[in-house]
């Protein structure tokens, strides 16, 4: 029995036995997944207390999930906080933190004060379509094999979970940050030149900025359930929260990159706008070269939204004015990103 050929009826014995190497799971399914912490309570069907990092004694467990769970709701968290099951002496997380798919290292930052994320890597997993990434942020120490363009298999050890960050982060909270997502734009820099920020962007297309998290905790338990075997099927799966038209020619690189996020798109074809839907928090799930647009449409022109959907704080889509509902900055950011755009 290797790590990654887990079967179900094996796994609780494995858990046991060896319960600092990673649980993976699902090895049969087509998408290879495993839990990017040695901790098994999540695939035990145990709650939020035993396994994810609340932000402070006195707070809800929930305040360490993914979602509008910040400053009472009016911040977004894009990721899961995952906290260690072993600490040494001095209380540093002993805990290895392994690769939640199969993929390649992309980027990795290894000073702290470089980003929020402290040191983190970030891999993409180009095997699968969608070509998710993966982001492990606050790590003690990345091991040291790794650099850009290495290929790690599912479950195989990134580094060590830890505290770091460019801002304090209290040893007894160490935790890995853990996020699923997408990627906006290849040419992120060009984005954030404009944007005249006063810092340098030392993280090329693997800035935060540019990456769309999807909760990662429906996303293990369906696979888990076998709902789906592709993270395709699980992505059009979600509730569309925003649909908008965009009028622009431009044909973004999200769409060359992700074809199956645009199935409608045939290259050489014509077409006067892009209809893009949105699903939970903001992820864009979809975009369709469209033939309808006006020259009496606006820019962004909103075709439907699922209000009910937008009742947190944080990360609205949609913004009422008056009698109008019109674009947010975080909706016409979004945008921007991908189309390459200047919105204002
Ligand atoms: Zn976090």
């Amino acid at each position: 029995m290797t790590r990654t050929s887990i079967n179900f009826s094996s796994r609780i014995k494995f858990w046991v036995i060896s319960i600092a190497l990673p649980v993976c799971l699902f090895s049969d399914s087509p998408l290879r997944l495993s839990w990017p912490t040695p901790n098994p309570a999540f695939a035990r069907g145990m709650g939020y207390s035993a396994f994810i990092q609340k932000t402070g004694p006195s707070k809800e467990f929930s305040s360490g999930v993914f979602g509008c769970v910040r400053n009472n709701g009016y911040k977004f968290h894009e990721g899961l906080d995952l906290y260690p099951l072993k600490r040494d002496r001095q209380g540093q997380a002993e805990d290895r933190v392994f690769a939640a798919m199969k993929g390649t290292i992309v980027h990795l930052n290894k000073n702290s004060a470089h980003s929020a994320y402290g040191k983190y890597l970030v891999m993409e997993h180009s095997d699968l379509q969608p070509s998710l990434y993966t982001l492990y942020a606050h790590l003690a120490s990345i091991e040291p094999n790794l650099q850009k363009g290495s290929i790690v298999d599912v479950a195989k050890p990134l580094g060590k979970m830890g505290n770091s960050a460019s801002y304090f982060i209290p040893l007894e909270r160490s935790h890995l940050h853990f996020e699923i997502g997408l990627r906006l734009t290849d040419e992120f820099q060009l984005w954030f030149s404009r944007k005249d920020f006063k810092t340098a962007n030392r993280h090329g297309n693997y800035s935060g900025f540019n990456l769309v998290g999807i909760d990662p905790i429906p996303f293990y338990a369906s696979f888990q359930k076998k709902s789906f075997s592709k993270p395709i099927e699980y992505l059009r799966s979600l509730p569309i929260q925003t649909k908008v038209r965009i009028k622009t020619k431009k044909i973004p690189d999200f769409v060359i990159r992700y074809p199956t996020l645009a199935p409608t798109f045939k290259k050489g074809s014509t077409f006067k706008a892009w209809d893009c839907s949105f699903g939970p928090f903001g992820i864009p799930l979809r975009l369709d070269p469209s033939t309808q647009s006006s020259t009496k449409d606006p820019m962004i022109k909103i075709l439907s939204f699922d209000l009910a959907m937008q009742n947190k704080p944080c990360r609205k889509l949609v913004l009422k004015e008056g009698s109008n509902f019109v674009p947010s900055d975080q909706l016409k950011t979004y945008l921007e990103l991908i189309f390459g755009l200047n919105l204002g």
